[in-house]
């Protein structure tokens, strides 16, 4: 038998991420994965959207998890040469009894601290997005696609210490 002082079982980003910052000098971890590789499970099926966080209630753990996971994650694709692309999102209100609804996402992404967040109106809404029919749209330009797969490896080569920490 083999004792080891950390073991991580399922190598999903979710897994990586615990092994990647659990992994120390001196201490011996184990990641341990049913698949042929990491991030096969659903990491690898999921949209791959980094969230803005415009969704949680301010201050609990959601919200704040969500809006620097995203920096932070955004930050380590860049780093380790992860696909991350800032696409942005649009959540439209199709009639006029929809936009209250925006407003009230406006507010408690900015109480989130999500960045840059604007509520467009009809026409600003069709010179960004043409073939989209809506009177109004919140706009999250920080909202990024990433390619999640890669990103859990690049956690999972990090903790192994085979890429530069
Ligand atoms: C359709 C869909 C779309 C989604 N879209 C998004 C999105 O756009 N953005 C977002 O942030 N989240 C999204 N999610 C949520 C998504 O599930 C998580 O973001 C993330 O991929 C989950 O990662 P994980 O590591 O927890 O799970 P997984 O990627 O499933 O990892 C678990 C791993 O554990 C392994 N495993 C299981 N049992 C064992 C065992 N006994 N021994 C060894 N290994 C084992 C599995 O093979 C797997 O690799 C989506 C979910 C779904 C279902």
């Amino acid at each position: 038998m083999i004792a080891v002082d950390v073991t991580v079982i399922g190598a999903g980003i979710v897994g990586c991420a615990v092994a990647d910052a659990a992994a120390r000098p001196g201490r011996s971890l184990v990641l341990l994965e049913k698949e042929p590789r990491p991030g096969a499970g659903v990491t690898s099926r999921n949209s791959e959207v980094g969230h803005g966080g415009m969704y949680y209630p301010t201050g609990s753990l959601k919200a704040r998890c969500c809006v620097r996971g995203r920096r932070r994650l955004r930050e380590f694709c860049g780093e380790a040469g992860v696909g991350w692309r800032d696409v942005g999102k649009l959540i439209v209100a199709c009639d006029d009894a929809e936009v209250p609804g925006l407003e009230r996402l406006l507010a408690l992404g900015e109480a989130n601290g999500v960045e840059d967040l604007a509520l467009l109106g009809r026409d600003e809404l069709c010179r960004l997005e043409p073939q989209v029919a809506a009177v109004a749209a919140l706009h999250s330009p920080r909202t990024g696609i990433l390619d999640a797969e890669g990103a859990a490896r690049a956690l999972a080569a990090r903790a192994a210490g085979a890429a530069p920490r």
